[in-house]
């Protein structure tokens, strides 16, 4: 019996579908309607509830056995540079599930964590070595979001400590892949590039913005590999946090580059919008650990991840699809 915290966005929807099919027991919830869920399973067992309140999360996990959290209230940097008491408030999910899976003796608890609890003085060049995981200490995260994130893992492993809660930690860096937000505010780079090249190439409009001059680097995981990297984690009885991200550091320009070639659009005009959010210089991620602890490493390349990513946003776009395109969750949140 396995309950999914945020089934209803897109690291959530895409475990949902796996764990479904791996035969599992799932109960999906997450604080959005149903209807705007990315993804939604008849198998499983689907409810609107929000996790920050101790009473829900009491509820919805009796006589579950494991948790996965991928609740949060989150987005990429236009969100969470603007919205920092928002992220933090993410807290109130953790440490409630949390509560609820020791008074309910729950055998393990997953927590997403993420890069940007990494130390930002490490990240100030364009091309950086991977960030290790000891590289989060001394603290000096992403303002807002990245303070939740590190002390929510801190959390966990005083749980794991003191009540011997089993848990796993992943620092994922950069997921991407279909079935996710372009769309917003909340979009991080690879989706709102792949919408913002799609568009200009239906429109004919041959220019893009791009948030800083283009130069900041980032490494990009396809949704699948981070799956696969979630559940051998889960196996494990390793209870230090880990990467689940890509070494594959490329620029923003590169990728624009890469979406565009994708895309078969003319040559596109850029204008570079140098106020706006663009986060740390430089970021990538050190596998070692996860190579050797969860003999994890990750499979499609970042040009077959785009193409899928790619794909799918563009179908959207001409099929207006996507029920959430003009649903602000913070209205709700
Ligand atoms: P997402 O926004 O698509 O999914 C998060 C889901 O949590 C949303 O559907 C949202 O409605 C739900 N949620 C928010 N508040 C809730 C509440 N109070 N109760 C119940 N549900 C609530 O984000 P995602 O990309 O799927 O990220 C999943 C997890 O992975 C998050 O913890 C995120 O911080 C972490 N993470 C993601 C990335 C990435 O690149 N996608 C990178 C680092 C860390």
């Amino acid at each position: 019996n396995v309950l999914i915290a945020g089934a209803g966005g897109f690291i959530g929807g895409h475990l949902t579908k796996k764990l479904l099919d791996l035969g599992a027991n799932v109960t999906a919830i997450d604080i959005k309607p149903l209807n705007l869920w990315f993804q939604k399973f008849n198998n499983s067992r689907n409810i609107t509830s929000d996790l920050r309140l101790l009473g829900n999360c009491m509820k919805y996990t009796k006589n579950i056995n494991y948790i996965f959290n991928l609740a949060c209230n989150m987005g990429g940097m236009g969100f969470i540079e603007n919205n920092k008491a928002e992220c933090m408030i993410s807290v109130l999910i953790n440490t409630h599930l949390l509560s609820a899976a020791k008074e309910n003796k729950v055998k393990k608890f997953f927590f997403s964590s993420s890069a940007c609890v990494y130390n930002t003085n490490l990240q100030k060049k364009s091309f950086i070595s991977g960030l290790r995981e000891s590289d989060a200490y001394p603290a000096m995260p992403e303002d807002g979001y990245g303070w939740e994130k590190l002390f929510s893992e801190r959390m966990c492993r005083h749980f794991y400590e003191d009540f011997n809660l089993d848990i796993s930690i992943a620092r994922f860096h950069n997921i991407y892949g279909p079935f996710g937000t372009f769309e917003g505010g909340r979009e991080k780079a690879p989706a709102a590039l792949c919408r913002k090249i799609s568009q200009a190439k239906l429109n004919k409009k041959y220019e893009i913005d791009i948030w800083g001059d283009g130069k900041q680097t980032r490494s990009f995981l396809y949704i699948d590999d981070c799956i696969n990297g979630i559940l051998n984690l889960f196996e494990t009885k390793y209870i230090e946090p880990i990467n689940i991200g890509s070494e594959e550091q490329v620029s923003i320009n590169e990728l624009v580059k890469r979406i565009e070639k994708i895309s078969k659009i003319p040559k596109l005009k850029k204008r570079y919008k140098l106020n706006m959010p663009k986060g740390v210089r430089g970021r990538s991620s050190d596998n070692k650990n996860a190579l050797k602890i969860l003999k994890w490493k990750y499979n499609i390349t970042l040009n077959e991840g785009l193409k899928f990513t790619y794909d799918w946003i563009e179908d959207n776009l001409i099929n207006n699809n996507q029920k959430n395109m003009k649903y602000r969750i913070s209205k709700i949140i």
